[in-house]
């Protein structure tokens, strides 16, 4: 079938789907007009704290070393916010990628320059979870990107071989102590010398962050810099 048909009838099932299910802010729910870009309404997006900084890496508590490079970030992980990731992550809510990407890949187009990058990935989930989740979060988010900004999806590069559990109840210490070991690089020849984006939903320690960081340079990465949608850390 000719090029334009294919569109057109692509076009044709987008505006279909929209209609049947329209649009819905992601942060409160309420219902859109079908041709929206991102799907926030106007209330949300004067109601959740964004980070003013581009790279959030200057604040003061960044001083420790760190494998990473920099980090780029869109939201605090608070009120709406959060309870948009939580359902985004562990209620099903997998549609919400689309919006997520595009706010990323907006802030990351205003922070970086593209073309000093080659490769795209995400923090990879362990294939039981991937496998109980029915997606992974990141992966979802880190394919938006890698179109929106012409960069190519290798995910597949980084593995988690060891199925950390839920981090969230542990402190930083005991999170890299379970972290030591659960990533692993497929082919380090794709790696070196790269510099590469690594995506991931929400921040809080930085451990994730920082360990597949230190896997990927340990495989001869140049550099390192993490884009995610929000940041529990106070400053
Ligand atoms: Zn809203």
């Amino acid at each position: 079938m000719a090029g334009w048909k294919v569109r057109a009838i692509e076009r044709f099932l987008n505006i279909l789907a929209r209609l049947l299910f329209p649009p819905k802010c992601i942060f409160c729910g309420k219902v859109l007009s079908i041709n929206v870009n991102v799907e926030i309404c106007a209330d949300c997006i004067k109601e959740v704290s964004f980070i003013d900084d581009m790279d959030i890496r200057s604040r003061k508590f960044w001083s420790r070393k760190n494998w990473y490079d920099g980090i780029i970030c869109v939201y605090q992980y608070n009120s709406v916010v959060k309870s948009s990731i939580v359902r985004y992550k562990f209620y099903n809510r997998s549609s919400y990628y689309r919006t997520f990407g595009k706010i990323l890949a907006d802030r990351i187009k205003k922070t970086i320059k593209i073309s000093d990058f080659d490769l795209i990935m995400s923090v990879p989930l362990h294939k039981n979870k991937e496998r109980r989740r029915g997606y992974n979060q990141s992966l979802l988010i880190s394919k938006v990107l890698s179109k929106e900004l012409g960069l190519r999806e290798s995910s597949s590069l980084l593995i988690r071989t060891k199925d950390t559990g839920s981090q969230s109840l542990l402190n930083r210490k005991d999170r890299l102590e379970n972290l030591k070991g659960a990533f692993k690089v497929r082919s380090e020849d794709a790696i070196r010398n790269k510099n590469i984006l690594l995506v991931d939903d929400v921040m809080t320690t930085g451990s994730t962050i920082d360990e597949c960081s230190k896997v990927l340079k340990k495989a001869g990465a140049a550099k390192v810099v993490a884009a995610v949608i929000a940041t529990g850390r106070k400053y």
